[in-house]
C-alpha cells in the first residue's frame, strides 16, 4: 500500500486535482458520482489511501474496508435507495471489468437490477 500514487486517477480525485461530484466524505473514504452512471444512483466509494483491489485492501486494512462499506450503505440511505434495495459491487481484475486500479465500491440503485450480472 502507498498513501497515493502519482499516476492514479482516483488518488487525484482524493487530492482535489481532478474534479468530481463528491457526495460524502469520512476520515478514510470519499464518495463521488460515477462519470458514466449505470443506474439513477451510481456512486463510487473509495478509500483515501491507495490499494489496487478489494482483496489487497482487505488484507492490508480490514477496518478501512469496513469504513468503505459503512459509507456505501450511508450513500444508499442518503440517496433514498436503501429501502427498495441497492447493490454494492467491487469489480476485481480485468476480466471482471475493473478499469481503475484504486479499489472502489460501486453503489447502484434506483432501478431494478438484473441477476446474474452480465
Ligand atoms: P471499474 O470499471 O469497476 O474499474 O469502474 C471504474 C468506474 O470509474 C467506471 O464506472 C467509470 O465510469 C468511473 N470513472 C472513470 N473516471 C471517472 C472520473 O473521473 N470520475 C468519476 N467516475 C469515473
Amino acid at each position: 500500500m502507498t498513501a497515493s500514487e502519482s499516476d492514479c486517477l482516483f488518488c487525484k480525485i482524493v487530492a482535489g486535482e481532478v474534479p468530481a461530484t463528491i457526495v460524502r466524505e469520512s476520515a478514510g473514504a470519499v464518495a463521488f458520482r460515477d462519470i458514466n452512471p449505470q443506474a439513477p444512483t451510481h456512486v463510487l466509494v473509495i478509500p483515501r489511501a491507495h490499494h489496487p483491489t478489494v482483496g489487497e485492501l482487505a488484507a492490508a486494512d480490514a477496518e478501512l474496508l469496513a469504513e468503505v462499506l459503512r459509507e456505501a450503505h450511508q450513500v444508499a440511505v442518503d440517496e433514498g435507495v436503501a429501502g427498495n434495495g441497492y447493490r454494492v459491487v467491487f469489480n476485481t481484475g480485468a476480466q471482471a471489468g475493473q478499469t481503475v486500479f484504486h479499489v472502489h465500491a460501486h453503489v447502484l440503485g434506483g432501478r431494478g437490477l438484473n441477476w446474474p450480472p452480465g
